[in-house]
């Protein structure tokens, strides 16, 4: 935290949020996911850290533009202790962030100050089972009926799905093919025609559905944004919380590489610790260098987001780069374990089935991968005068 990144009050936040997190969260995960959830939303809204969450202090927010490095430090801190806590807390952000980036006065005046206490729960539906990695291939429909629009069609794998409030929604309102004919709506749990037709497990169980839109009613007033414009609001919301996903990966390494160092100090065979065998000193040593890779990777793009910065690019290769460190780095933590490595409950174990969904969603890493060269090649052309 001594890194130049920070101001005072990120340092002082995160010292703050691990005290209260050592505190607050439970150990150990509940048997029940969705009422863990609710209590865990309830809890950071009663800390005030969704006031982090959300963007505009007219609204309750710690600040009018969201704090990226804010952000990172609090997912950073909560995965450490919780994959549970800072996926309740992560969700709070990414469902409302079309709300805060793109809502008008009223949308937001309705929404945010409930997500920041905690009372309302929050959900992005973008994916479709044929619409993944191709968003712009969503084919979940909003026809206007006068006052209305009419929503048909369905999303899945929803963060939060089964649990939350409002769900803000990208469909098809037809003014052009692909990416130019999205627009996205806020869509209240209880809507008429609105259901949860599955709920999901995962390895790292949370909150998860498909849901299913028949001759469903949205008002005018609930349109998010300008219409046509619901890509752009997407990508906008992702590009705020895609470098937060590389803080929860270092979180979870950092939890990882603790529980390691632990262990390998202390486990004795061949007479010695086994952190005193050289082959245990090079995995510490590649985890250790894979993590302060990361964080400066992650850093480095939130600071400069908060500098009013592009970065696509940046926050591209944070994202891949720290998700993927963070498998290896775990990875590396169950091999030190041994047998009690794969044992259930045991931390390492979970952080095993924690990171995995990271490396696929918002942006599986080969998408990453894809942004990133986009990105430095178009840059590369641009100077070297041969752009077309
Ligand atoms: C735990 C979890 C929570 C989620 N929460 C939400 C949510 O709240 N809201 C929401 O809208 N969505 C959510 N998703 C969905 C997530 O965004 C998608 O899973 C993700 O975009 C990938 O889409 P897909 O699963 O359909 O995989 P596909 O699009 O079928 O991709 C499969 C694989 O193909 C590879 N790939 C992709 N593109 C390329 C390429 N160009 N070249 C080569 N290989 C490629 C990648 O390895 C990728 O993993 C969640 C997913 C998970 C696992």
């Amino acid at each position: 935290m001594d890194w130049p990144f920070f101001y005072a009050h990120h340092r002082v936040l995160a010292r703050d949020l691990d005290a209260w997190a050592e505190k607050n969260i439970p150990a150990g995960s509940e048997q029940d996911v969705d009422s863990a959830c609710r209590n865990l939303v309830r809890q950071l809204g009663e800390g005030g850290w969704l006031k982090y969450a959300i963007g505009g202090t007219a609204y309750g927010a710690a600040s009018d533009a969201i704090d990226t490095r804010a952000v990172c430090v609090i997912r950073e801190a909560l995965a450490r202790h919780s994959g549970l806590a800072d996926f309740a807390f992560a969700m709070q952000g990414l469902g409302s962030g079309a709300i805060t980036l793109f809502g008008t006065p009223a949308q937001k005046g309705q929404y945010l100050p409930r997500v920041r206490a905690g009372s309302f729960i929050a959900a992005f539906a973008l994916s479709e089972p044929d619409a993944g990695s191709d968003v712009a291939a969503l084919r979940c429909e909003a026809r206007r009926d006068g006052d209305t629009f009419v929503l048909n069609g369905e999303k899945t794998w929803i963060s939060n799905g089964g649990i939350a409030d409002f769900y803000v929604v990208f469909a098809r309102t037809g003014e052009e093919p692909g990416a130019r004919g999205i627009t996205a709506f806020i869509v209240e749990q209880g809507t008429r025609g609105f259901e949860i037709a599955e709920r999901i497990n995962v390895i790292a169980p949370h909150p998860l559905a498909r849901l299913t839109f028949s001759h469903c009613p949205i008002p005018a007033s609930q349109r998010l944004g300008d219409p046509a414009q619901g890509f752009k609001v997407a990508m906008a919301t992702l590009d705020v919380f895609r470098t937060s996903v590389a803080a929860a990966a270092l979180g979870f390494a950092r939890r990882a590489f603790e529980e390691a160092l632990r262990r390998a100090t202390s486990r004795k065979m061949f007479g010695q610790a086994l952190a005193d065998f050289q082959l245990t000193q090079a995995k510490l040593a590649e985890m250790a260098a894979g993590i302060d890779a990361s964080a400066l990777l992650t850093y480095r793009a939130a600071w400069l987001r908060d500098q009013g910065r592009r970065v696509t690019v940046e926050a591209a290769m944070a994202k891949m780069t720290a998700t993927e460190t963070a498998q290896q780095v775990i990875d590396a933590a169950v091999q030190i374990f041994g047998a009690l490595g794969v044992k259930c409950g045991e931390t390492v174990e979970r952080l095993y089935r924690e990171i995995r969904p990271l490396r696929i969603y918002e942006g599986a890493t080969e998408v990453q991968q894809l942004i990133i060269a986009r990105g430095i090649i178009s840059a590369f052309q641009e100077s070297d005068g041969t752009h077309d």
